[in-house]
């Protein structure tokens, strides 16, 4: 069974015991709880009772001994408290028959009282205390002989039977109630003993195991999320994050990346497994001729890479390259065959070449590349100006990757205008522009590019379109004038592309009809094409105009015309240059324009410095450029006052 089956089944079992043994915790004390309430009730019942018992001797003695006094007749005030402690007993009596009644004391009168019995003494009493209250009724009768004769029989009673039996039933009723107290404290004591054991029955038995089990589990799940699984070295993730550890001690080290040769030929002809194999004895060689301290990880399909830690001389790290490379260059046995092995190598030293992983990794990469074009089997080392750029590389990659938005990011403005110098401009393209803290101004291509490597295009493309618009918006505009932004293959091809342009419009209050899309050549070819194309559809039908950027450079490519509808075509800054010193080229680009305004594009003729180029273009039929010599990239604010000055605001009809 896979190991995360078996750890979701544990799991399983042990929440289900846990659910358990929460259950019975909470029954539990709900249970004590229950019990504790009706037992404190009946407690307070009780002493309630107790109370009222503990009083009765007293008044009956008081009674008792009055009682004589008051049938003389003579003694108004002892008459007086007489019937007063009468009538109080009276009271104390039915509240007491009522208390007795409800803790069920009438139901067990021999453990009460003794001798009596509750209710024969209960009802003495009443008639004690009734008796004493015939006293003044009889006197005024006229009959103070039974008065006297009552109050004597009140006297012997009370004082002889009635207060000592009462005195009796109220101690055993304490003594009861004593009983009954530690029998409950008992009780409470037994729950809490229980409820705790419970719980450390939980601890032992069910988060012991639990979080045990989590620790082996996320362990593991952390050791195999940093090896790779078929050579059992460390990937690309533990690699790179190794690297960083060390380089952040200012350690000096070497780095070598390892490419093998004839893998690709073993893992095509002869099947993966053949192909498994190499890798295995690969790993097998760079772990043997390495010592434990260095550390070796395989970080693509064929690519190894090892780092040294501690070695400074490029003489030592070639060394050891190359009893690397001819450890790797014996063929590995493979079902009675024996397969071609061999490697590549290149090696970069930190901090020489670089000091941050990222840099290190690509100067050894690059330095791979170099040995590769010399030739398969060799050692190579990277050039300075690799060095020099991946470090430049590596801090503008540093400063973009801090999350939200680059501090700085700027945009500016330049004019696409009509060649025939009537009219204001056609539109107007943003440029980013950005400095780096330490290395000073940034061109947009390299910002851009680092960007994209380190998944950053997108929100960085979105941070400058934001601000485009913010100056757009702010231009001395008349109706028509669009705005160019450049959008990286990334942008055009993000999950959310359109929607993403579109919620940016918005927030500044404006919509696709101000846009003009200028995407490269590559974005519209290939693959990423057909992508990009659906999204370039998309923006049009949404109302953007689309653009291709650099049109007849590097490559030209009439497919790029097949695809989605281009409004504009942006012409080559070099083929500008060369249509204004060479007759041929200018044909050329005569031919160009012809082909692309037959074809429904607009051409603008990009980066004329000089008057000659800009005639060369109109004579070539082009109607738009856009350059230096025209207008340079400026600010908003700057672009607003040129158009101001330049009397620029009629604007050019659409193409
Ligand atoms: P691009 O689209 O070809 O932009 C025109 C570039 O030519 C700009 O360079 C501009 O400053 C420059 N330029 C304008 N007139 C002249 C001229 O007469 N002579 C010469 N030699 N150059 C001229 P910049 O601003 O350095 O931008 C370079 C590239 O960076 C742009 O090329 C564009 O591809 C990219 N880029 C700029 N901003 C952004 C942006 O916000 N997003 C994206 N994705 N890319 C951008
Ligand atoms: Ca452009």
């Amino acid at each position: 069974m896979p190991w995360t089956d078996v750890g979701a089944q544990a799991m399983r079992r042990l929440t289900r015991a846990y659910l358990v043994a929460l259950a019975l915790l909470g029954a539990l004390i709900l249970a004590g709880g229950l019990l504790s309430s009706e037992l404190l009730r009946r407690q307070s019942d009780r002493a309630a009772a107790l109370h009222a018992a503990a009083q009765l001797p007293f008044t009956v003695q008081r009674i008792a001994r009055l009682a004589p006094l008051a049938a003389t007749g003579r003694d108004a005030p002892a008459l007086a408290t007489v019937e007063e402690e009468a009538r109080v007993m009276l009271g104390v009596l039915e509240r007491w028959g009522v208390l007795a009644e409800r803790i069920g004391l009438f139901s067990d009168p021999g453990a009460a009282f003794r001798h009596t019995g509750v209710q024969p003494l209960l009802q003495a009493a009443e008639s004690f205390a009734l008796r004493a209250l015939a006293i003044g009724p009889l006197l005024e009768a006229g009959q103070p002989d039974l008065a006297a004769a009552a109050a004597f029989a009140l006297h012997e009673e009370g004082k002889e039977t009635l207060a000592p039996l009462l005195r009796d039933g109220a101690n055993t009723l304490a003594l009861r109630t004593e009983t009954q107290m530690a029998w409950i404290q008992r009780l409470h004591s037994g729950l809490l003993t229980l409820a705790l054991l419970l719980l450390a029955a939980q601890a032992v038995l069910i988060f012991g195991p639990l979080t045990r089990r989590i620790g082996r589990l996320a362990a593991r799940l952390e050791r195999e999320a940093r090896t790779d699984s078929l050579t059992g070295l460390m990937n690309r993730r533990a690699v790179t994050e190794a690297l960083a550890l060390h380089l952040a001690r200012g350690e000096p080290l070497a780095l070598i990346a390892v490419d093998l040769d004839h893998f690709k030929e073993a893992n095509d002809t002869e099947g993966h497994e053949a192909g498994d194999a190499l890798l295995r004895a690969a790993a097998r060689r760079l772990r043997r001729c390495l010592r434990r301290t260095d550390i070796v990880g395989r970080i693509g399909g064929d690519e190894f890479v090892a780092f040294l830690p501690g070695v400074r001389e490029e003489g030592e790290v070639r060394a050891i390259a190359e009893r690397v490379r001819r450890a790797l260059h014996e063929s590995v046995p493979y079902r009675n065959r024996r397969l071609r092995l061999g490697a590549t190598l290149g090696v970069a030293l930190a901090p020489g070449d670089a000091t941050t992983g990222e840099a290190l990794l690509r100067a050894a990469d690059a330095a791979l590349m170099r040995a590769k074009r010399a030739g398969r089997g060799t050692v190579g080392r990277a050039a300075p100006e690799d060095s020099a750029r991946f470090q430049r590389e590596a801090a503008i990659a540093e400063a973009l990757a801090g999350a939200g938005e680059l501090p700085g990011l700027e945009v500016h403005l330049q004019p696409l205008l009509p060649l025939d110098g009537h009219g204001g401009p056609f539109a107007v393209e943003s440029l980013a522009r950005w400095s780096h803290p330490e290395l000073g101004p940034i061109r947009a291509p390299e910002l851009f590019g680092v960007a994209q490597r380190i998944g950053r295009a997108v929100s960085l493309g979105r941070q400058a379109l934001a601000l485009a618009l913010r100056e757009f918006s702010a231009l001395p505009r008349g109706e028509g004038l669009r705005l160019c932004v450049n959008l990286s293959a990334a942008e055009l091809l993000a999950e959310d592309g359109v929607e993403g342009l579109e919620a940016t419009l918005r927030a500044a209050g404006l919509d696709f009809s101000c846009l003009v899309v200028e995407v490269q050549e590559e974005s519209l070819l290939g693959r990423s094409g057909q992508r990009g194309g659906a999204a370039l559809a998309a923006l049009r039908a949404a109302g953007a105009w689309i653009a291709v950027d650099d049109f007849g450079g590097r490559n030209l490519s009439l497919a790029a015309l097949l695809g989605p509808r281009l409004d504009l075509v942006k012409l080559d800054r070099a083929l500008v240059a060369r249509m204004a010193r060479e007759p041929e080229a200018l044909r050329l680009g005569a031919g160009l324009v012809a082909l692309l305004r037959h074809h429904g594009a607009e051409v603008v003729g990009k980066g004329v410095e000089t008057a000659a180029e800009g005639a060369a273009l109109r004579a070539a039929g082009c109607r738009i450029a856009q350059g230096d010599a025209l207008a340079p990239p400026m600010t908003g604010p700057e672009l607003a006052a040129w158009m101001r000055e330049n009397g620029a605001l009629a604007l050019r009809s659409a193409p």
